[in-house]
């Protein structure tokens, strides 16, 4: 399911982590001097697949 900008209901693109605050880019940049702070929707999502991936692998 895509994540929501909080501000704007645009889809969301970064997340502030360990919440569930997710905004949109440009939303982002405007709250967010820095958005190294925030982490990347997509690669938490890729990460989580990742994840799946490896545990599937060692069910074989
Ligand atoms: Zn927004």
């Amino acid at each position: 399911m895509p994540k929501k900008c909080v501000i704007c209901g645009d889809s969301a693109v970064f997340q502030i982590k360990g919440t569930n605050n997710y905004y949109c880019e440009s939303c982002a940049e405007a709250l967010f001097s820095d958005t190294k702070l925030l982490v990347k929707v997509e690669e938490e999502a890729q990460a989580f697949k990742k994840f799946l991936d490896q545990q599937s692998e060692e069910q074989d």
